[in-house]
């Protein structure tokens, strides 16, 4: 096979000694012998760089906006305050503390908060708003503060470094240093890729083999650990904590809109706005300039919302791609990757069986109690009417949506109770009626995520290399490097076909693939499909394009109004009058019948 252009991606390891090399340069400063003010200037700027990248990697790259920072921030400072302001322990010693228990908290949060489906978007920023002043009110009424602050002017700091405020900045070059490295490690691993799947599409990311909730919850964990331990670090820089100036809506707006800044998709983003902003903020601090530096922010910030969405890196990473396009011509196609052999055995024990599977969607009844069984490497054709309940089958057994009754079984083990991500590291896979491709990954990345979450768990690289072998099979070769919004119809339904079979699943279930196809292209995705059930993938063909149906399928199932009307080989099935007249008063003409059955014989 010709192999694909390889793609300029920066290996983590480079970039981490960049990084190191960037910090250490970073770190003479306190021996400069600077004013204290441009000490704690720094120290600022790193107090900020740290709590935007932590804030990011949760809500930039899964896109869960929070509101929540500041109270794990605050949770961090108290602790500290608490711990060596009354307590009398040594400083350093209380920061792991402030980190967890800030990150206890946090997942207690999102423990219930991610359960509940529903709570997405602008309901989980409301919700961990909420929670912010929940913490507050409590820190307020209990003995924690009792209102009149925590002092902690007693407490020894550390002498890290010639002056007390190089220390701080000493911390807070650390704290800062630990957010970074966090942020790029997360995005180079494989929860980072999670996340950013999360962001575009969760349940597609789900039945893709995503486990959302726990990639969300470790993404939680991190962000509010990190906050915790700025938050103890700051605790004792200002040196006295009161509920007033710890909760509230300012810190947490302020590193959105850092992170927005900079670019929520990129793990410098969050700390080029921090450093950014913090410069424009505090480089005006008295009377009338403080005045100017807050109109000129405000400005820059209603500029950059206006002109560059995407924040200063995506920008970046944008004109990137843009000076680097990878050519398109045509790669030959490659050698499907080699699946086990398997042959259509009829005798042996069914892939599939659905018993009495039925799906509700208040009040409406979806599915009514069908019973399918798909066979080891068949291609079983589910055909009826629109709204007859195919889409639905095919959203319920693969975990998209719970069933309302009946059970799914597959290969003996049950599946009805399963999140969908289980159900597609079983080996079921599907593909949407309508393309719902990840908009902001590249169509690699698209492709490369089921073969890093599936069974195989693959690695970037081995799982990016099956990914080029899946989309020189699907006729992709070559658009491996442009965002889904850059391809046509017939190619979004391709990217869907490659993306599933990149999880080497055992049963495919296509919803309507050939649809908005010309009869060229049809052609040529039955080929494709007949080499993929070649390959011992059984499956699942919903159809509309009849000449197709009977082209490829094995058997037929009819649906129709949620229940099974028909079922046996195609040509019988499809001339029986039942099967016929559900048929009618369906926008069909000659075409969309199967051969032999006319308008005319269903009048008949
Ligand atoms: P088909 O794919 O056979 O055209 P569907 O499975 O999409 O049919 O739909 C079956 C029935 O269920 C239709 O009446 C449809 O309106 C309803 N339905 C499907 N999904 C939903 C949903 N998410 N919410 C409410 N009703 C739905
Ligand atoms: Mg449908």
């Amino acid at each position: 096979m010709v192999a694909s252009p390889t793609p300029k991606v920066t290996p983590l390891r480079t970039l981490l000694l960049r990084l190191f090399g960037v910090f250490t340069l970073l770190l003479v400063l306190p021996f400069l012998k600077l004013a204290p003010a441009y000490e704690s200037f720094a120290y600022l700027a790193f107090h900020w760089v740290a709590l935007a990248t932590s804030w990011n990697i949760l809500s930039g790259y899964a896109g869960y906006f929070s509101f929540g920072h500041g109270a794990f921030f605050g949770i961090g400072m108290y602790t500290t305050a608490v711990l060596a302001g009354r307590f009398d322990w040594p400083f350093l010693a209380t920061l792991p503390f402030a980190a967890l228990v800030a990150c206890a908290f946090a997942l207690a949060l999102g423990a219930v908060a991610f359960r509940v489906c529903s709570v997405r978007g602008e309901l989980f920023a409301l919700l961990t708003l909420a929670a912010s002043f929940v913490v507050a009110t409590i820190v307020l009424n209990t003995p924690i503060d009792g209102g009149p602050g925590v002092v902690l002017s007693g407490v020894a700091m550390p002498q890290l470094a010639p002056t007390p405020s190089g220390s701080f900045y000493l911390l807070a070059w650390g704290a800062a240093l630990l957010a970074v490295v966090a942020a790029l490690v997360v995005q180079h691993a494989r929860l980072g890729l999670a996340l950013l799947a999360i962001h575009d599409d969760e349940d597609v990311a789900e039945v893709l083999g995503v486990p959302t909730y726990r990639a969300k919850l470790l993404a939680l964990g991190l962000s509010s650990a990190l906050a915790g331990l700025v938050g103890g670090i700051h605790a004792m820089f200002v040196s006295y904590v009161t509920v007033g100036d710890t909760f509230g809506v300012t810190l947490p707006l302020t590193v959105v809109l850092m992170a927005v800044l900079g670019g929520t998709r990129h793990w410098a983003g969050p700390a080029v706005g921090a450093a950014g902003i913090t410069v424009l903020l505090y480089s005006f601090t008295s009377g009338d300039s403080a005045l100017v530096g807050k109109v000129v922010m405000g400005a820059v910030l209603i500029a950059v919302i206006l002109f560059m969405p995407e924040g200063v890196m995506g920008r970046w990473i944008a004109r990137k791609r843009g000076d680097d396009p990878t050519p398109v011509e045509a790669v030959p196609v490659a050698a499907e990757p080699a699946a086990p052999a398997q042959t259509l055995s009829p005798g042996a024990a069914p892939l599939l069986v659905t018993r009495q599977l039925a799906k509700s969607f208040a009040g409406v009844k979806a599915l009514r109690g069908v019973d399918v069984q798909v066979h080891p490497g068949e291609i079983l054709g589910l055909v009826g009417p629109n709204g007859s309940g195919k889409s639905t089958f095919i959203n319920v057994v693969s975990g998209h949506y719970l069933a309302s009754d009946g059970e799914v079984t597959f290969e003996g083990q049950r599946m009805e109770a399963l999140p969908a991500h289980r159900v597609a590291n079983s080996g079921i896979a599907r593909t949407y009626q309508i393309p719902r491709p990840f908009e902001h990954l590249s169509v690699l990345r698209n492709v490369a995520l089921p073969a890093m979450f599936g069974v195989a768990r693959l690695g970037r690289e081995a799982a990016e290399t099956q990914a080029r072998q899946w989309l020189a099979f699907t006729g992709l070769a070559g658009r491996e490097d442009v965002l889904p919004a850059a391809l046509n119809l017939h190619q979004r339904k391709f990217l869907e076909l490659a993306r599933a079979l990149a999880a080497k699943p055992r049963l495919l279930m296509l919803d309507e693939v050939l649809s908005g196809l010309t009869p060229a292209e049809i052609d040529a995705a039955v080929a494709l499909i007949r080499r993929i059930r070649a390959q011992g993938t059984a499956i699942v063909l919903v159809e509309h394009v009849m000449r197709a149906v009977m082209a490829l399928a094995d058997r037929i199932v009819v649906f129709d109004q949620g229940q099974v009307l028909a079922e046996g080989a195609p040509q019988e099935v499809m001339a029986r009058p039942e099967v016929v007249a559900a048929y009618l008063g369906q926008a069909l003409d000659d075409h969309t019948l199967p051969d032999g059955i006319t308008m005319g014989a269903a009048h008949a």
